[in-house]
């Protein structure tokens, strides 16, 4: 993962060079941050005692996946008649290749770009890097969701969209940022247990962001000037 705050950012700034079609960028913003729930499958295989291997950056972080999903998405807009439903499946798939693409950029590990084939693309290979920079990456997940989290408050207050939530995406602002120095200590500090807790919150804020990145759709979606 690269922090799902950057992949979230990123997808917001991609919306000045994207047509306005209903829901299209916020399918963008949705699909940079949703390949990272794999970490949920990762999650559950670590809590029942199975093997985590194969999970995390492979079926979410796939051009088959991407391209199912843009292909379901159609079928069900022309099935449905709402076309609004294609929008937001091309913007899942661009997002979704947006964030395979920074993963592979700035991420020292590779991806399986053609789950379910046995193929990793890493540019990394043979890059470790150590492990102080490896523990401070988790932390600044949190620092991350609160400055995706500011700057669509400040977005809103910019634009006058949203404007009854911005009260509370201010109160998320400040939670993660808390989270971040709470798990900046604990991180180099505790002896064990630490990956319990941390996944666990880390699930919870990428849930959070989901939900508020549907919720200021408004924001995400008014045309820059
Ligand atoms: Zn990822």
């Amino acid at each position: 993962m690269a922090q799902a705050g950057i992949h979230g950012i990123v997808g917001v700034v991609a919306r000045k060079w994207t047509p306005a079609s209903e829901w299209l960028v916020l399918g963008i913003v949705l699909g940079s941050l949703l390949p990272d729930a794999d970490n949920l499958a990762v999650a559950v295989a670590t809590v029942t005692g199975s093997p985590t291997a194969g999970l995390h950056r492979t079926f979410t972080h796939s051009l088959f996946t991407v391209t199912a999903v843009i292909i379901v998405f159609q079928l069900i807009a022309i099935l449905t008649k709402r076309p609004r439903l294609g929008n937001l499946g091309l913007g899942l798939g661009i997002g979704m290749i947006m964030h395979i693409l920074l993963d592979l950029l700035i991420w020292f590990d590779g991806v399986q770009l053609l789950w379910p084939l046995p193929m990793w693309i890493n540019f990394w290979e043979g890059v470790t890097p150590p492990e102080w920079f490896s523990q401070l990456m988790m932390p600044v997940e949190m620092l991350f969701f609160a400055l995706y989290f500011a700057g669509l408050a400040a977005l809103a207050g910019r634009q006058g969209t949203d404007l009854g939530r911005v009260r509370g995406l201010k109160g998320w602002t400040a939670v993660q940022t808390i989270l971040f120095l709470i798990f900046l200590v604990l991180v180099y500090t505790m002896e064990s247990g630490f990956m319990t807790i941390y996944g666990a919150v880390y699930l919870l804020s990428l849930g959070v962001a989901t939900v508020i990145t549907i919720q200021m759709r408004q924001t995400i979606e008014a045309v820059a000037e």
